[in-house]
């Protein structure tokens, strides 16, 4: 049973659940029932806005998800943005721009992340953002590093600390430790997936701070789905090659009539070559499993259904929009 989440501080929480929607284990995950209380603005359903389980938190223009199992946390600061809000402008529209990017300003950035740190009562935690490079360097902060640090996940123990991923289509993961109280924030793409970097990442807070995977929370945020995220077979290979399960992950192109070019990834014949056809792959699936064999339940796992390519009303799509798009961040950390 899914149970309602507390209200935040000071802004009221509006959960457009679909009808229901099925997780990728395919068990059907019921939405979250939520009942009116004042203050809640009842807005119209807004369909594949968020997906099972997941709400939406409304603030001043700002629409973040969060997931009702972290929320429920009264120790915990999470949320994963949108679009929505913000002051930067992208062609006439004001969008939320939470990355320094060649289009916008470092003002407006900063604004944006004030206003997203606003929205979750967290305006007195420090934001670590990482300079990001799609490797698998994992990084455990006790304090706010006088410089950005290169690398693509950071973990911590220390309250006032709020940890920040940036994405346009790869995917945000955040765990959190309820018994131990230990965060952690990813970026994976198809390269820091196949790096292993959700995996090692859980690896640095075991060895750390004694985290036991069976207690992780994990929610993997809006990102490009396996029904845009078009790869070539080299991609699929290398998967493939690194992970016994990988072939779950990708998909042919539905091109009309041609053969499905998975074929050749599960049956490759010696001494020939793969046909030089793309495929999709599900970046989402991939980190899932990862997750699950690094001893996650599944009932612990959150995932949202949204892609960020077939949804760019709500989200940003480098993919399908190029350099001169904006970037959403997903954030987690304890309250001081
Ligand atoms: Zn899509």
């Amino acid at each position: 049973m899914i149970k309602t989440p507390p209200v935040a501080r000071g802004v009221s929480p509006a959960a457009f659940p679909l009808a229901t929607a099925s997780d990728y284990t395919g068990r059907v995950v019921a939405p979250t029932k939520t009942s009116p209380r004042k203050r809640t603005v009842r807005k119209p359903p807004r369909p594949g806005f968020s997906s099972g389980s997941w709400t939406e938190l409304a603030s001043h223009g700002l629409r973040i998800l969060q997931v009702p199992a972290f929320s429920k946390l009264p120790w915990l600061i999470h949320g994963f943005s949108t679009r929505h809000g913000g002051v930067s402008s992208l062609n006439g529209e004001k969008v939320l721009n939470l990355g320094f990017t060649g289009w916008d300003t470092r003002g407006n950035v900063l604004e944006n992340r004030r206003l997203l740190q606003s929205a979750l009562a967290s305006d007195s935690q420090t934001l670590i953002a990482l300079k990001q490079f799609h490797s698998d360097v994992v990084h455990l902060f006790d304090s706010a590093p006088a410089e950005p640090c290169r690398g693509d996940a950071s973990t911590t123990t220390r309250p006032g600390l709020l940890l920040g991923v940036q994405t346009a289509d790869c995917v945000p993961i955040l765990l959190v430790d309820p018994k131990k109280r230990v965060v952690a924030a990813i970026h994976a793409g198809w390269r820091g997936t196949l790096a292993r970097i959700a995996r090692k990442a859980i690896g640095r807070m075991q060895m750390e701070y004694g985290t036991k995977p069976a207690n992780l929370l994990a929610a993997l945020g809006p990102a490009i789905g396996g029904c845009c995220y078009e790869v070539g077979n080299e991609v699929a290979t290398a998967f493939i090659s690194q992970f016994p399960n990988a072939a779950a992950w990708f998909d042919e192109l539905r091109t009309g009539d041609e053969p499905n070019p998975l074929q050749w990834l599960n049956m490759m014949p010696p001494g020939h070559q793969p046909s030089p056809k793309n495929v999709l792959l599900d970046l989402r699936k991939a980190n899932r499993s990862q997750l699950l064999d690094a001893g996650l339940r599944p009932q612990n796992i959150f995932v949202s259904g949204l892609c960020t390519a077939c949804r760019r009303d709500l989200l940003f799509s480098y993919r399908k929009e190029g350099a001169a798009t904006g970037r959403l961040m997903s954030v987690i950390g304890l309250r001081p």
